[in-house]
């Protein structure tokens, strides 16, 4: 079995080989910040809980030890990481689900709190009074009813607080950005300050790489007494995180972000913070997410993020540096190319851009003919023509927000590349009649 695999992999490899050294037009992965390959490291050290440590952790037999032991490990290690402690950890099938349960639980948490506490009113009081009947939510904007966003966050969090509107009318806040993307910390502590049950802020941005302040914004709510709930999806394994050191009281992360196969992240959690299962069942990951943890794919995830981690900031100033070259490069090919974002304070492998007299989508699909690939911004947004949010809280109009696409890449670009991308850019911006 293992010897067909490897002798089906060295044919695909030296296939792959043939087309590369065919082809000098090779195609260009610029899409990272999508999703991205997973080394062979990580294969390697996840395969054996596949073929042989494959016992379910919660078995109390031998082969269940096993793969409980294994679990534990990568727990540490991710935690590690992550400035987490194992206690922290709670795997889950990836970021979207993370920021779920950090949403959703969160505020399900409150709405059991009001409930419990109403029995217990309805209970200590008479007979004529417990009849008066209690009202089934607290004031529909109370503060305990109102969570805050910034205006940029991904679906994933935005997309949990309108349920929560729609299915329990809590007041969702946005606290708008300014024309970088940066959230409002003025609006952010004003709206604190008049109380809610959650805010969520994101570490770094998907569409256009701004580092958000999250470590002022998380002081000023809890300054306010409000918990906060950081979207580290694509910070993590690509900047440094550090879950204890920010003092964030829930924090998302996705493996596929770092070098791990796609389905799979964790939501890391402070025991302050009262969370609400959002997925039932047998109790697994202290009863906030149930399911037969997956202990291969949590060893995939602490394999990949301790080499994403490992170097860090050397790589990042690699990085950064042709992230620059590229933007240098582009802006010179394209006259017109506009950077969005910050354009310092943003991801080291990340370059998005507005481009004058063109749509994002038709200029994505050209280049793409040409073996560049990129995204008009969010990987949840394309297919429904949709502008990318962030780019109209951040003040663009309809069009310019639709001419927008994002360049995002984990290893440095070679010199050579970056002259390719800026020249498949000028002779797709060409063809498109847009220069
Ligand atoms: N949050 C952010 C900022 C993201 O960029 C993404 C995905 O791109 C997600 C959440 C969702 O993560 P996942 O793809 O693991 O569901």
């Amino acid at each position: 079995m293992t010897g067909q695999h490897a002798t089906s992999q060295d044919t695909q490899t030296q296939e792959s080989q043939a087309v590369q050294s065919d082809s000098p037009e090779r195609e260009l992965y610029l899409d990272a910040a999508a999703s991205d390959a997973v080394p062979a490291s990580v294969i390697e050290a996840m395969t054996p809980f596949l073929t042989e440590g494959y016992g379910n952790p919660s078995s109390v037999h031998a082969s269940g030890k096993t793969a409980a032991r294994a679990l534990d490990a990568a727990r540490a290690s991710f935690a590690t990481d992550l400035g987490a402690h194992a206690g922290d950890v709670i795997f889950t099938s990836g970021g979207t689900e993370a920021d779920n349960l950090a949403v959703k639980g969160i505020a399900l948490a409150q709405i059991r709190r009001e409930r419990e506490t109403r029995a217990a009113a309805a209970s200590a009081s008479t007979p004529t009074r417990a009849s008066t009947p209690i009202p089934a939510s607290a004031s529909q904007h109370s503060p305990a009813h109102r969570i805050l966003i910034s205006a940029v966050e991904h679906p994933a969090v935005a997309q949990s607080a309108q349920w929560l509107h729609d299915f329990f009318d809590f007041e969702v806040v946005r606290i708008p950005v300014d024309a970088q993307a940066h959230i409002d910390l003025d609006a952010l502590s004003r709206e604190a300050r008049r109380g809610a049950t959650l805010a969520c802020i994101m570490m770094a941005n998907n569409e256009v790489g701004t580092i958000e302040p999250v470590s002022r914004a998380v002081r000023i709510c809890h300054d306010a007494a409000v918990p906060v709930h950081v979207d580290a999806v694509q910070a993590a394994g690509t900047i440094p995180v550090d879950f204890r050191g920010l003092d964030a009281d829930t924090l998302a992360v996705s493996g596929h972000k770092f070098g791990a196969p796609k389905g799979l992240g964790a939501l890391l959690t402070r025991s302050r913070v009262a969370i609400e299962p959002i997925v039932s069942g047998g109790g697994q990951e202290r009863g906030l997410r149930s399911g037969t943890p997956n202990v291969a794919g949590a060893i995939a995830l602490a394999v990949a993020l301790h080499e994403a981690c490992a170097g860090i900031e050397e790589r990042d100033a690699h990085l950064a540096a042709s992230r620059d070259a590229l933007i240098k490069a582009i802006c010179e090919a394209v006259p017109g190319a506009t950077l969005t974002g910050d354009p310092v304070n943003r991801l080291p492998g990340h370059a998005s851009f507005t481009f004058p007299n063109v749509n994002g989508e038709a200029l994505l699909v050209d280049l793409d003919a040409r073996g560049i690939e990129v995204s008009s911004g969010s990987a949840c947004a394309i297919g429904r023509h949709e502008a990318p949010g962030t780019l109209l809280a951040m003040g663009l109009s309809e069009t310019e927000a639709k001419s927008a696409l994002r360049f995002s890449f984990r290893e440095p670009l070679h010199h050579t590349d970056i002259r390719r991308i800026a020249q498949a850019l000028r002779a797709s911006m060409t063809a498109l009649h847009a220069m």
